[in-house]
């Protein structure tokens, strides 16, 4: 049986801000990262703004050797008929990154465990239950085998997963039903380094280089909007392809490196944050809708802020947890407003369902509105827009 002050589940950019706010702040801490930082990772740009979060965290030099190319801007064509161009050049905090995004992680997790923090990969949780004196007990698979842990506060960082929320029957409440139609390609030259977005009338496209001449490109829709199968679906993307002025620019001559991947990429959120012994962060909390640009930047500042959290709740405060919660709805509820506000702008196709459901969402906040899955269905980052081996303590 291993002991706790706090157990992390999750380590991705949420998880590791927190185990690295929190390792040698006094309190033990252990994440268990699901995978060994070799899968294919998505939310690959990191806005200027991030940097804040870094350097809060005392990460930002670590940081720069984890392989980017530099961002210097966004060229968008969402709400008018000619490109729109934000250049990082004035940005107080410097151009973005398009990251690495395993790399990332993984370096995050190392600084994690350099300052203390037990990190262990390929490890993943199979039960939790309170346990006789307070706290968790948790059964966690590591090594072929399973053991345990007992810990005060368990964290929730599983991203969208969202684990131990709806094993508690808190499932996050989904607002739309965004997916990402996601290609990478390899043996690109990218001559312009900026993110690329587009509105098209079903929905809108991201494209950006990668390190090593790769790209990414996505196509945004709703699910119902897709046709089934996979022919279908590469004559689907390749027709919405053929008819950007914008993104193809980034991976044009580049080479589709794997089939085409769905993913969910919709908004969706828990009401409750924060309850006796845990705490959720980061995408598990409120998962944001690609187009915000924003969800790195907030799942490094939910961890700082959840660290801080727990080590006022440490010393004794009572107020801590409602605090962390009053933050994370204040946060919500910008983010809900900015987002009614941006896909609101796009008026050029008034009867496609994609544009007016969201016109629909933004009439009524908050509510999910006709764009929200059936309540059976519900499963699940706007512009501004592998390394592997078990490590134990
Ligand atoms: C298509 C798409 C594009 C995006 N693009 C951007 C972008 O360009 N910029 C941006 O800022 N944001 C972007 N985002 C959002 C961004 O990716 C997320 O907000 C961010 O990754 C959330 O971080 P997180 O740590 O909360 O969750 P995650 O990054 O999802 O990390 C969760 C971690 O938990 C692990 N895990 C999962 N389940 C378990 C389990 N049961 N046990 C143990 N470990 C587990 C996972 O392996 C992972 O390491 C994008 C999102 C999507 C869908």
């Amino acid at each position: 049986m291993i002991r706790f002050d706090v157990l992390i589940l999750g380590g991705g950019p949420a998880g590791c801000a927190m185990a690295v706010e929190l390792a040698g702040s006094g309190l033990s801490v252990g994440v268990l990262e699901r995978t060994r930082y070799d899968d294919t990772r998505l939310g690959d740009t990191l806005p200027p703004e991030a940097r804040v979060w870094l350097e809060r965290l005392g990460v930002w030099e670590a940081c720069q050797g984890v392989p980017h190319v530099t961002s210097p801007g966004i060229v968008s064509l969402w709400d008018t008929p000619a490109p729109a161009e934000t250049d990082f050049l004035f940005n107080p905090y410097g151009p973005g990154w398009h990251l690495d995004r395993g790399r990332f992680d993984a370096t995050l997790a190392d600084l994690a465990q350099a300052r203390g923090a037990a990190v262990f990969t390929g490890s993943a949780p199979r039960d939790c239950r309170v346990a006789v004196d307070g706290g968790w007990e948790v059964l966690f698979e590591i090594d072929g085998g399973c053991e345990r842990a007992l810990c005060r506060w368990l964290i929730d960082a599983t991203g969208r997963k969202a684990w131990f929320l709806r094993r508690q029957g808190m499932r996050p409440r989904a607002q739309d039903r965004l997916v990402g139609v996601v290609a990478h390609f390899r043996d690109c030259a990218a001559p312009d380094q900026r993110l690329h977005v587009e509105a098209a009338p079903d929905g809108w496209w991201y494209s950006a280089p990668l390190p090593g001449r790769r790209a990414i490109a996505a196509f945004l829709t709703d699910s119902d909007l897709l046709p089934r199968g996979d022919a279908p679906l590469r004559s689907f993307w390749e027709e919405r392809r053929a008819e950007t002025r914008l993104v193809s620019a980034v991976f044009a001559n580049g080479v589709l490196e794997a089939p085409l991947r769905i993913v969910s990429a919709g908004t969706a959120w828990v009401d409750r944050v924060a309850g006796e012994g845990w705490l959720a962060v980061g995408d598990a909390a409120l998962a944001h809708d690609p187009l915000s640009g924003q969800g790195l930047r907030q799942s490094l500042a939910s961890g700082w802020r959840a660290a801080r959290a727990l080590r006022e709740a440490a010393e004794g405060s009572v107020r801590a947890g409602d605090e962390y919660q009053a933050w994370a709805d204040e946060g919500r509820k910008a983010y809900e407003r900015e987002r009614a506000s941006f896909y609101g702008r796009v008026t050029r196709w008034p009867d496609a369902p994609f544009w007016s459901r969201r016109r629909e969402q933004a009439a009524v906040p908050g509510s999910p509105g006709p764009l929200a899955p059936p309540a059976s269905s519900r499963t699940e980052g706007f512009v501004r827009r592998g390394e592997s081996g078990a490590r134990r303590a």
